[in-house]
């Protein structure tokens, strides 16, 4: 359907789904909520304060979202920064979770977060209708960890994180390991049994060029066939159908069914062509690519006063143009003006 007639189909009534001008349906929305956070990890922030976009209202967030919802947007991640330092959220999750997409269906309502402030937010969150949580985390062993997000006491507070979230109910738990090669590949192996220990599904993801200093190279990246074959020699794997196209992750089972580990492999093997997501910065910008060098200014536009049907022309014009693929490690590859923190991951 070419950009003028879906437009006018949103003007009118409701869609069942939103694609962009490749033909993918885009049904998952990131939200950042916040750029600052509490750790400082190292492959992520200069270690410095950098520059801090400005926030939202909560109820500017909730138009924002419901526009999209409206529009066939079915599942949405609330991140950040840190998303657990945002005054409010309680209360964002609750109205999101009053929220139906267009088939009548309650959102899948996710959260990613660092875990620090988890362990006193875990309930209160599940209370308020939030389904699960991914939490971040780069190493198994207190000391690595530590050096890696510079902040004393973050291990012991993240893994009682952890522990709420599942004694909570906001399962299946996914723990996000970024892996960089000399910083904690040696905890590969470490995380398969946490795995199975903790009862978390361990997602380990290639690093990308998105830090805010120059760090990444090819050889930083440890690639998806280094992880799946390191952990298969001390813990063999068996690899797990894809639920749905859109999936990110190759997922594993180790050979006795106990535990589940994946890997998200942006760099080495694409999925762009799978891709279902779009983005809101935290001073509500639509970015349609994490490596997009434009952002489409949505806020922008309804502090100017455009009521709901011109902002829902605007984003389904938005999302026609989404990128077919990202050029990472292509020659002329440019990296986008905010980095990863400041997007929302
Ligand atoms: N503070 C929250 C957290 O820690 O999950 C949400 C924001 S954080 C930027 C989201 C995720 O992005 C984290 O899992 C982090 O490890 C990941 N991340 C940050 N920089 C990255 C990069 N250059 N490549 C891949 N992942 C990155």
């Amino acid at each position: 359907m070419a950009a003028a007639s879906l437009a006018a189909s949103a003007a009118t009534g409701p869609l069942v789904g939103l694609r962009d001008g490749h033909g993918r349906t885009i049904h998952d929305l990131r939200v950042s909520i916040t750029d600052r956070c509490n750790y400082k990890c190292v492959y992520c922030r200069t270690g410095e304060l950098g520059a801090q976009y400005p926030e939202l209202g909560i109820e500017e967030y909730l138009r924002l979202i419901k526009l999209f919802v409206g529009l066939g947007i079915s599942k949405v991640r609330l991140t950040g920064g840190e998303p657990l330092l945002r005054r409010g959220l309680v209360e964002l999750v609750r109205a999101l979770a009053g929220l139906r997409t267009t088939g009548g269906e309650p959102l899948d309502l996710a959260l990613t977060t660092n875990g620090h402030l988890l362990d006193g937010l875990a309930q209160p969150l599940k209370d308020a209708g939030l389904n699960r949580v991914t939490v971040s985390m780069d190493a198994v062993d207190a000391a690595t960890f530590e050096r890696i997000t510079r902040v004393e006491g973050s291990y012991a507070a993240v893994l009682a994180g952890i522990r709420a979230a599942r004694a909570a109910g906001l399962t299946p738990l996914k723990i996000n390991c970024v892996l960089l090669r000399g910083f904690n590949d040696d905890q590969i192996e470490g995380f398969a049994r946490f795995a199975r220990q903790e009862d978390v599904v361990v997602r380990f993801i290639e690093f990308m060029p998105l830090e805010e200093d120059r760090l990444w190279t090819p050889e930083i990246v440890v690639p998806l066939r280094e992880i799946v074959a390191r952990i298969n020699r001390v813990l063999p794997l068996v690899e797990l159908p894809a639920r749905e196209p859109s999936e990110t992750a190759r997922r594993y089972t180790f050979s006795d069914g106990v535990g589940e580990i994946g890997v998200i492999a942006p760099v080495t093997q694409a999925f762009c062509g799978a891709c279902s997501r779009v983005r809101l910065t935290s001073d509500g910008k639509i970015r349609t690519c994490l490596f997009s060098q434009v952002e489409h200014d949505l806020y922008g536009r309804m502090r100017a006063g455009a009521d709901d049907k011109e902002l829902r022309a605007y984003v389904l014009h938005i999302v026609q143009g989404k990128e077919a693929r990202h050029h990472i490690g292509e020659p002329g590859f440019l990296k986008p003006s905010r980095s990863m923190v400041h997007i929302g991951g």
